[in-house]
């Protein structure tokens, strides 16, 4: 297999960067924990695990955005082929997408397609097909 060692780079560099803005997150979570210690040094061992469980769910919400925008971070050239007519599709800039997951609502940035044979618009990679006639 042959490797394009650019673009090998710039990979390793959007995942530093993820792993930079995780570790951000991570130190967040921790310190919020810290402080809603300092605040209830009497809570008991419950209400500890309800907090807890609460911080993990967004550490868990902000580690799927990191993740998720780092794979955005790289723009396909050309576009994606339309699955309705072959074509290929249009780049129309970010557009920001509130999905609900396992983890909970998150909030993206992601690079939309759109085909204006097919009023189709895509959020490559994996996230479903949308119509949106609006964007032609
Ligand atoms: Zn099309």
């Amino acid at each position: 297999m042959i490797q394009n060692p650019q673009s090998d780079l710039a990979a390793e560099a959007r995942l530093a960067i993820a792993e930079r803005e995780a570790l951000v997150a991570a130190r967040e979570i921790v310190h919020k924990a810290v402080a809603w210690q300092g605040v209830h040094p009497h809570a008991t061992l419950e209400e500890l695990e309800v907090e807890l469980l609460q911080l993990r769910q967004e550490f868990g919400q902000q580690l799927a955005q990191v993740l998720l925008e780092q794979r955005e971070a790289r723009q396909p050239v050309p576009g994606p082929v339309c699955a309705g007519c072959g074509h290929e599709m249009q780049y129309k800039g970010t557009k920001t997408l509130q999905p609900t997951t396992m983890l909970g609502d998150l909030t993206l940035e992601r690079g939309y397609y759109y085909c204006p044979e097919c009023a189709q618009g895509i959020f490559p990679p994996g996230s479903g097909v949308a119509a949106h006639p609006q964007w032609s």
